[in-house]
C-alpha cells in the first residue's frame, strides 16, 4: 500500500508570511482530512504536493517517488481538484473530459470508454452533453472529481471541495468521495469540520502553518473526554464567560448561545458535561495556540 511521507516542509512567501512551518505528516491510503481555518497553509501544502509550487526546505515522498524533485512522476499519478477549478468552457462535459484525457496521455483507443465510465461514476451521465459552464456548484465539483480520476491516480488531492455546496449537494459529494478507491490516498483539505467527521479515517489539524494534531479523529475525541462542558447563557454574558473560562465554541441554538468550555475539572457554575465532538477538538486545538500566543 502506498504512503505519502512529508518531512519538515517549510515555506515562507516573499511577503514574509510563513505558510508552512516544519510540517511532517504520514499519510496512508484512504481518506485523509487536512483541517484548518482559512489562511492555515492548506492550499500551500496541497499546491506543493501537486508540484505547482516549491517549498523552501523539507521533503515529501510518495511510495518511492521524490515528490519535490521528480515532478513528472508525481503528475503521472496525481489527480488534483484545485480550490478554483478555473474557467468553465462552453463545451460539453463529455468533450471537456475527453480533452483532459488527451492531456493526461490516455491512449485514443481507451479514451471513450474511460470518459464514459467516469461520467457515469460521478453521476453526470444524463448531463454529459451540457456545457460545464451551465452546471450547478455540486455538478461542477463532481465533474472536478471525474477529471481528477483520469488516469487512475494513486494520489488524489481535493482542496476545499465542499465550500459553496448546499446540504443536498454536499451529501451527494460525500457519497462520491467515500466511494473513491480504498487503495489510493485521498487528501481532503477543508475548513469545514463536518467534511472530516463524515469522511476521514485519519486527519491533521493545521493552523498558522504548523501541525497541531495528526492522528485519527477518535483519539482526538478521547483526549477531550470529560473535559468539555456546556451551558446556555445570554448574549450579554458571552464576553464575561470568555474572560472567566476557556470558551472553545459558542453556538446559537434557537437564538440562544450555548457555550462549550474546556476544563479538566467540573467547573460547576451551572455547566453540564458535553459530549466532545470533532468541532470541539478543532476549536480546542486552534484556541490553545491563540491562548499560548497571548501569554
Ligand atoms: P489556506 O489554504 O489554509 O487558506 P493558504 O495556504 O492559502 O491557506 O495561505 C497560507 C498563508 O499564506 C496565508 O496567510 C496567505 O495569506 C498566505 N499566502 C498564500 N499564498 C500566498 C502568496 N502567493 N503570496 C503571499 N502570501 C500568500
Amino acid at each position: 500500500m502506498i504512503q505519502l511521507t512529508i518531512r519538515n516542509l517549510s515555506k515562507t512567501y516573499s511577503n514574509g508570511v510563513k505558510a508552512l512551518d516544519d510540517v511532517s505528516l504520514d499519510i496512508p491510503t484512504g481518506m485523509y482530512g487536512l483541517l484548518g481555518p482559512n489562511g492555515a497553509g492548506k492550499s500551500t501544502l496541497m499546491r506543493t504536493l501537486a508540484t505547482l509550487q516549491e517549498a523552501d526546505s523539507g521533503s515529501a515522498t510518495l511510495g518511492d517517488i521524490d515528490v519535490l524533485k521528480d515532478k513528472d512522476a508525481v503528475r503521472r499519478t496525481l489527480g488534483y481538484l484545485p480550490q478554483e477549478f478555473g474557467v468553465y468552457p462552453r463545451i460539453s462535459a463529455v468533450e471537456m473530459l475527453d480533452h483532459l484525457a488527451v492531456l493526461k496521455g490516455i491512449p485514443a483507443g481507451q479514451r471513450k470508454e474511460v470518459v464514459n465510465a467516469l461520467l457515469q461514476r460521478v453521476n453526470l451521465w444524463d448531463h454529459r452533453k451540457k456545457a460545464v459552464s451551465s452546471y450547478s456548484g455540486g455538478m461542477r465539483q463532481r465533474f472536478g472529481i471525474a477529471q481528477a480520476l483520469l488516469g487512475d491516480p494513486q494520489l488524489i488531492i481535493v482542496d476545499e471541495p465542499t465550500a459553496g455546496l448546499d446540504p443536498g449537494e454536499r451529501n451527494r459529494f460525500y457519497n462520491l468521495l467515500s466511494e473513491i478507491g480504498e487503495n489510493v490516498i485521498v487528501i481532503l483539505s477543508t475548513h469545514i469540520v463536518e467534511d472530516v467527521k463524515e469522511l476521514c479515517s485519519n486527519m491533521a489539524i493545521i493552523h498558522q502553518g504548523s501541525v497541531l494534531y495528526a492522528g485519527n479523529p477518535e483519539t482526538a475525541l478521547t483526549q477531550l473526554k470529560g473535559k468539555i462542558w456546556e451551558k446556555a447563557i445570554t448574549k450579554a454574558e458571552v464576553e464575561d464567560y470568555q474572560n472567566r473560562y476557556r470558551v472553545i465554541s459558542s453556538k446559537l441554538v434557537a437564538g440562544k448561545p450555548i457555550i462549550h468550555i474546556y476544563s479538566e475539572q467540573d467547573p460547576a457554575d451551572g455547566f453540564g458535561p458535553a459530549d466532545a465532538d470533532l468541532e470541539d477538538v478543532f476549536f480546542a486545538k486552534i484556541g490553545g495556540v491563540e491562548a499560548a500566543e497571548a501569554v
